[in-house]
C-alpha cells in the first residue's frame, strides 16, 4: 500500500506518518527529514538546501524529483511506503504520477490532513525535535524531561530554525500558493481523502485508517 500524506506545515503529517508506518509496516519517506539529514551531514545537497529551508521556501523541483526517484526505487519501498512532504508542487505531482505508473503501483491513497492557521502556528512555535531520533514533541510533553522520551538521549531537544513565527507564515504562504493547487488537482480527480487533523493523535490515526478501509471495501 502507498500513502501520500498532505497537509500544511504543523498539521501533524510527520507524527501520523511515523505511526502509520509502524502500524502498516511500510517505510516512512519524509523529504523534510532527508533534506535535514543532508544539511546535518553537510553534503552538497545539504549545503544547497540549508538556506532555502531556513527561509521556509521550497527546494527546486529537479532536486526533489531526483531524491524521490532514487528513494522509491529502493528495495525497501517495494511493498509500499508513506510519502510525507512530497509532492508539494504540480510539477512534482506530475512526476510522481509517472513514477508510480512506471513502478506499476495503483494501490495509492492520497490523504489530506486539515487544520486552521492559528492552531498550526501555535503547534509549530511550541514544537521541539530530538536531534538524535528526530521525533517531534510539543513543549508541554517535554518541559520537565532531561532525556528524550523515545530514545533517552540527554539534552537533545532543539527548535527547528524554520519553526519561528515569520518563517512559519512564509511556509504557510508557500503551502497556500504552491501546494494547495496540488490538492485541488487530486480533488478534481476525486481521489483525495480529507481527514480533520485537529483531534488527538490517536483519533486522527484511526480516522485515517478508517477512511482507507472504506476505500478498500
Ligand atoms: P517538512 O519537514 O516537510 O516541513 O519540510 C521542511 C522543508 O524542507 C520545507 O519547508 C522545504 O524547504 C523543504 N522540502 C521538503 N519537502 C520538499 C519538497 N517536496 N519540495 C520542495 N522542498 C521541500
Amino acid at each position: 500500500m502507498q500513502l501520500i500524506l498532505f497537509g500544511a506545515p504543523g498539521v501533524g503529517k510527520g507524527t501520523q506518518a511515523k505511526i502509520l508506518a509502524t502500524r502498516l509496516r511500510i517505510p516512512h519517506i519524509s523529504t523534510g527529514d532527508i533534506l535535514r539529514d543532508a544539511v546535518r551531514n553537510q553534503t552538497a545537497l545539504g549545503v544547497k538546501a540549508h538556506e532555502i529551508i531556513s527561509r521556509g521556501e521550497l527546494v527546486p523541483d529537479d532536486i526533489m524529483i531526483g531524491i524521490i526517484n532514487d528513494t522509491l526505487n529502493q528495495p525497501r519501498c517495494k511493498d509500499g511506503f508513506i510519502l510525507d512532504g512530497f509532492p508539494r508542487t504540480l510539477a512534482q505531482a506530475k512526476e510522481l504520477e509517472k513514477l508510480l505508473s512506471e513502478l506499476k503501483l495503483s494501490d495509492v491513497f492520497y490523504i489530506n490532513l486539515t487544520a486552521n492557521t492559528e492552531e498550526i502556528i501555535k503547534r509549530l512555535t511550541n514544537r521541539r525535535a530530538c536531534k538524535v531520533c528526530q521525533n517531534i514533541f510539543s513543549l508541554n510533553e517535554i518541559e520537565d524531561k532531561l532525556k528524550c522520551p523515545i530514545c533517552s538521549s540527554p539534552d537533545s531537544f532543539y527548535q527547528r530554525n524554520d519553526d519561528n513565527e515569520d518563517i512559519i507564515r512564509n511556509r504557510l504562504n508557500v503551502f497556500n500558493n504552491t501546494t494547495q493547487p496540488v490538492l485541488d488537482y487530486y480533488a478534481r480527480k476525486n481521489i483525495l481523502i480529507t481527514v480533520d487533523g485537529l483531534g488527538t493523535i490517536d483519533d486522527v490515526t484511526e480516522h485515517i485508517l478508517t477512511a482507507i478501509e472504506a476505500k478498500l471495501n
